[in-house]
């Protein structure tokens, strides 16, 4: 499989997961279609599934036009039904989605809002964070509460360290200063700053990162009580 990430609105990214001994694929969190179709019409891949992690405009902003155009299903979280639009195939906290070669293990992280999910795709190592892990950063609260935002980063944390991280924005940079104006002697994150400004002077995403650079980097993940959790999820909100 390989997968490419589609820049997308803004910052948003959506990731198309290619099997290339079918061309076919399924699109990851599509904010808007355009994109979407001109990669896979240049590439000549079939678009088969959608997948959302959660139901923001900025992620499932393509999900009617890509379905109407390609004959695509969409898959969501159960608890969200009413609110992805075009939901066909519901799923829940650890179900495993499997259609043609395509494998995920589903996990409820509720926090950012109360029907997130992330989806593992174990054979590729990688996970899809959706807006709940960003690299060097966490989503913001909307509708779920502290803890919930806690466990669901831990749940995340505990995945295998080499597993590849695809988050829903390039927010690394403007997240990497608040990782290190409170964690100042980090050279790991001194070393992981000076990668994201190559990429980003090259124009190129700073995504995926890696679980084990995350635990390594990532103030949220370090925080080790819900309460240190929570204090920088507000210092972070007015930072
Ligand atoms: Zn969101
Ligand atoms: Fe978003």
């Amino acid at each position: 499989m390989e997968i490419q990430i589609i820049p997308c609105l803004q910052d948003n990214y959506a990731y198309l997961i290619i099997d290339k001994t079918k061309n076919i694929a399924c699109v990851i969190d599509p904010s808007e279609a355009k994109p979407i179709i001109k990669y896979l019409e240049d590439k000549n891949i079939h678009l088969k599934y959608i997948l959302n992690t959660h139901h923001h405009y900025d992620h499932v902003g393509g999900n009617i036009e890509l379905k109407e155009k390609y004959g695509a299903s969409i898959i969501g979280y159960k608890g969200d039904k009413d609110r992805i639009p075009e939901i066909d195939i519901l799923v829940n906290d650890q179900d495993i989605w499997h259609e043609e070669n395509f494998q995920a293990k589903i996990f409820h992280i509720p926090g950012h809002t109360l029907g997130h999910i992330c989806f593992y795709f174990y054979n590729e190592e990688s996970v899809f964070t959706g807006d709940t892990l960003f690299s060097l950063g966490c989503g913001k609260i909307f509708e779920g509460t502290y803890s919930q935002m806690y466990n669901s980063l831990m749940k995340i944390k505990a995945l295998p360290e080499k597993t590849k991280v695809y988050c829903g924005h390039e927010y690394t940079k403007q997240n990497s200063k608040f990782c290190i104006a409170h964690d100042q002697d980090n050279e790991s994150l001194k070393v992981k700053i000076k990668l994201i400004d190559e990429k980003l002077k090259k124009n190129l995403p700073t995504i995926p990162s890696t679980i084990k650079e995350e635990l390594e980097c990532n103030i949220f993940l370090k925080s080790g009580t819900e309460e240190n959790f929570s204090k920088l999820r507000d210092l972070k909100d007015n930072f």
